[in-house]
């Protein structure tokens, strides 16, 4: 496939493989940010093209596995009521709230509708005046232009009977997080090419500098994930940390403005709680006051007590990179895509399914 097929060559892999072996000098640990390029790594065994002394770590950059849930038991509250259309993107129909999931309420007769943009919900409030419609938006910078965009729409053109249920995040508070953790072992970090694509990179500028951490920003092929790694590698070995563009056909320093200026419109920045992470601040985006009326939590108030259903899943030590899928006991025994215990072997960009379909076992 054009445009593809020449990120994928072997003999290039191999080239930027024997680049980097001749490069180290030491052990280095990198983590990809991106569950997207964890999922390349898996299907193209990149970690066995690199020399031993090279860790890669898997981030937390996978909008389902992070989303907490106490706002998975409110989409299964919301989507259970009578009158009520409840709209999400498909993967997250089977990650696990406290004692049940959303395709369990859709087996009991929710009126649960799998959308593929935030602007189908819109379109199925039209058509159904008559209901409540509820979009789940998740998602981390990419996905909020969309859902920006799609609650903008709902005020402008005056949609009475549409709100939406948010869980957005943001990444570099997740980084910051990482880097001040006293377990924290990543030395350099291969940032996501289509966050960036939207918010350029500036803001890691200063996460490089406090941290003296190399920051590159990398797309989601395989050449492109060891060029990252390459690019990393060079900075370490020589003492630099700075943020560097691997990812330039996508992303401009500055990011897409215009996508930049709807967020701003719709969300502000607030704390957000991650799942088996923690609450970290300044990570996530809210509702402006201005769209109050259209928060599903306003709309719908609950007060549930929600708790992790499984007391082995250690997927939150698995997305801060303390910890690989297959050191969970659970892996591949208790816990399976098709019985998954925690999110990260449910999402498709998480880390534990992506070790389970590739069958990644060796760490
Ligand atoms: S293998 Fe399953 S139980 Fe273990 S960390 Fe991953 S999702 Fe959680």
């Amino acid at each position: 496939m054009k445009f593809v097929d020449e990120y994928r060559n072997s003999k290039e892999a191999e080239l930027f493989a024997g680049a980097i072996a001749k490069t180290v000098t030491r052990p280095w640990t990198l983590m990809e940010i991106c569950g997207g390029q964890t999922h390349s790594i898996a299907k193209y065994s990149l970690q066995d093209l690199l020399p031993a002394n090279i860790t890669l770590l898997h981030g937390p950059g996978c909008p389902v596995c992070v989303t907490p849930v106490e706002q998975i038991d409110k989409a299964i509250h919301i989507a259970g009521l009578a009158n009520v259309i409840f709209c999400s993107f498909g993967d997250m129909l089977r990650v696990p709230g406290s004692d049940k999931d959303l395709l369990a309420v859709k087996s009991q007769g929710g009126d649960i509708r799998i959308v593929y943009s935030p602007m189908d919900a819109l379109k199925i409030a039209i058509d159904n005046p008559e209901k409540e419609v509820v979009f789940f938006a998740i998602g981390f910078e990419t996905t909020a232009p969309a859902n920006a965009m799609a609650i903008f729409k709902t005020k402008a053109d005056n949609i009475k009977n549409l709100s939406f249920l948010v869980s957005q995040v943001i990444v570099p508070p997740a980084i910051c997080s990482i880097l001040e953790s006293p377990k924290n072992r990543v030395q350099g970090f291969l940032a996501a090419g289509h966050v960036c694509t939207i918010m350029g990179y500036r803001e890691y500028e200063p996460i490089s500098k406090k941290h003296n951490i190399p920051i590159v920003v990398t797309g989601f092929e395989p050449l492109d994930i060891l060029q990252g790694i390459f690019m990393c590698v060079k900075q370490l070995e020589a003492g630099r940390a700075e943020v560097e563009n691997q990812y330039s056909r996508s992303v401009l320093k500055e990011g897409n403005l215009s996508a930049q200026k709807i967020i701003q419109e719709v969300f502000h920045i607030i704390p957000r709680q991650w799942r088996g992470i923690g609450k970290i601040e300044q990570s996530g985006l809210g509702l402006k006051d201005a769209y109050a009326s259209f928060d599903a939590e306003n709309r719908f108030p609950c007060k549930l007590q929600s708790q992790e259903r499984s007391t082995e899943c250690i997927s939150g030590l698995v997305l801060q990179g303390i910890k690989k899928p297959n050191d969970c006991p659970a892996f591949g025994k208790s816990c399976t895509p098709e019985s998954p215990l925690g999110a990260t072997m449910v999402s498709t960009e998480g880390a534990c399914a992506a070790y389970y379909r590739y069958q990644l076992i060796q760490s």
